[in-house]
């Protein structure tokens, strides 16, 4: 092979290369695209039904660390989806994100959620929250620790309880 054929094979080994990855960026541009223009954050794992009722998906954000007491993560419940009800040893603080949905402390009237509300949780109270009956529901999470603890699980909500909520 000449040095002619060389270089021109060798341009088009790279521009097929650039167009390839160009291709691939724009894929995983258009993803991102997708994800941003319906969520904030990744949907991330389906929670345990051992303490969540119906669909409910946990993406974490931060882990507790020397100077962070506290978890962070994104919970989507899909409609109907709700957590057991619970406390937690030093609190919580809810940011929704997107979607409708309610929470409620044992004895009270439920409060209606919607994006943009902030929850402040005191510690210890028993409480749950979860989407609406239509929609769904994503709150931040912010969950303080007392030593290794932030959340103590208890009964799940039931569909009588849950039903009196939203049917109102
Ligand atoms: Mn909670």
């Amino acid at each position: 092979m000449n040095s002619f054929l060389k270089s021109i094979s060798a341009l088009l080994f790279i521009s097929t290369m650039t167009a390839f990855t160009a291709c691939n960026n724009n894929k995983n541009q258009e993803k991102m695209k997708e994800q941003n223009n319906t969520s904030l954050f990744p949907k991330g794992d389906k929670l345990s039904n051992d303490w969540f009722s119906g669909d409910a998906f946990l993406m974490p954000l931060l882990a507790k660390d020397k100077n962070n007491d506290f978890a962070l993560g994104s919970v989507t419940f899909e409609p109907r989806a709700r957590t057991h009800w619970h406390t937690h040893p030093k609190g919580q603080v809810l940011i929704v994100t997107e979607g409708e949905g309610f929470n409620q402390e044992k004895g009270k009237p439920a409060k209606a959620l919607k994006k943009g509300d902030v929850v402040n949780i005191p510690e210890n109270v028993e409480h749950w929250h979860g989407a609406s009956a239509n929609s769904k529901l994503v709150h931040i999470a912010i969950t303080n620790y007392k030593s290794d603890e932030n959340v103590v699980w208890l009964k799940p909500v039931t569909d009588e309880e849950y039903n009196n909520v939203v049917n109102n």
